[in-house]
């Protein structure tokens, strides 16, 4: 018996989801089934928005397969990989009894979409090393096993951390939790990683899966486009549990003409200079006073410990400068996130903070 199927919900087996007028490829061109309007709306001239999405989108779940490198039956396209986090929990979880593990600092969602269907959070806290911060593995393995976990919610690269773990790491966990539960790893920031997808690991694993997201590197975050990658039984699986319709048509558009080749040099190019700017960053604020550590990255952020990161802040703020406040996170109480900006914005990161040295020299 695969991992997913001894993991699914008792209660959804056999459970088939909601049956919409497009769950059913029909053919026809009068179409009366679904009592959408038969005229268009004069805000939409040309009816794009008249007629409920395809469900699944067909050419654009083939398009971030073959983007992705991996089969359409692998993928589950959704309102961003939030949607994946939610559905995940919503399908291997029982309402009020299921568990997930995950390893914080980490991302705020797996918690959140756990404690929403009153699901208990397991953590296995990160280790604060000199060269950054590192995943337990044994622990987080036998954490998953004691409490019999479902969900193992690992994001790669971190965030907030921008630690980056091996794909060999990852085998040897999924290995460890097979039969027993999903490893999710969520690749939101896995275009300015320098390691290969831990989609390599779905021929060989059973239950990896992988969250991606057209949200980070392709630039695309109000368009809620992100896809679960998994064995296709387990998309099936969360397809019956996923929203009739849950992508808009407008979002579709964009996110195929994303997925052409010209947008996606574009877009390969930029990556290259985001990584460039992010060391570049790295290194001139390790430098700076006032600065306790910079942890190396393989998003495009850097996590920054402070002397002071109240007034860091503010006078980022008083520059028009919005960073991430990371003080309330445990463990990270002098830290501040910060993306990486336009190279003029990034300079506007720096004149700051150095403005403040020369105030208090
Ligand atoms: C930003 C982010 C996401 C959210 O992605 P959406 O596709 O926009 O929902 C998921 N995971 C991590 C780790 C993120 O940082």
């Amino acid at each position: 018996m695969s991992t997913a199927s001894t993991l699914l919900r008792d209660d959804l087996r056999g459970f088939s989801g909601y049956s919409s007028a497009r769950s059913t490829v029909q053919q026809g061109t009068v179409w009366l089934n679904a009592n959408e309007s038969a005229q268009r709306n004069p805000a939409d001239a040309d009816g794009r928005c008249q007629r409920y999405p395809e469900p699944q989108p067909a050419e654009l779940v083939a398009r971030l397969a073959d983007h992705y490198h991996v089969a359409a039956e692998q993928v589950l396209v959704g309102r961003g990989s939030d949607e994946g986090i939610d559905l995940l929990v919503r399908t291997f979880c029982a309402p009020g009894h299921g568990r997930v593990v995950i390893a914080p600092p980490t991302f705020g969602m797996y918690a959140v979409s756990a404690r929403l269907h009153g699901a208990s959070v397991i953590e296995v806290p990160l280790n604060d090393a000199a060269s950054g911060f590192e995943h337990d593995l044994d622990a987080i393995a036998a954490a998953a096993i004691e409490a019999r976990a479902a969900l193992v919610f690992l994001c790669n690269p971190g965030n907030p951390t921008g630690s980056l773990l091996s794909l060999d790491a990852l085998s040897t966990l999924a290995d460890q939790l097979a039969g027993r539960a999903l490893l999710v790893v969520d690749e939101a920031y896995g275009e300015y990683a320098d390691v290969a997808s831990a989609t390599c690991l779905l021929a060989t694993h059973d239950n990896i899966v992988v969250l991606r997201t057209l949200s980070k590197a392709h630039a695309l975050a109000a368009a809620r486009i992100g896809c679960v990658i998994a064995q296709p039984e387990v998309i099936a699986m969360l397809r019956r549990v996923q929203a009739p319709y849950p992508v808009p048509a407008p979002c579709i558009e964009v996110a195929l003409d994303a997925l052409q080749a010209d947008a996606t040099q574009v877009l390969a190019s930029r990556v290259v200079e985001v990584r460039r700017e992010r060391e570049r960053m790295r290194s001139e604020l390790s430098r700076m006073p006032g600065v306790r550590c910079v942890y190396p990255s393989a998003g495009n952020f850097l996590l920054v410990r402070l002397e002071d990161a109240t007034a860091v802040q503010a006078r980022l703020s008083a520059a028009g400068i919005v960073v991430r406040d990371m003080r309330s996170a445990p463990g990270l109480q002098d830290a501040l996130r910060i993306s990486i900006g336009t190279p003029v914005e990034n300079a506007a990161v720096t004149a700051a903070i150095a403005s403040m040295s020369k105030v208090a020299a």
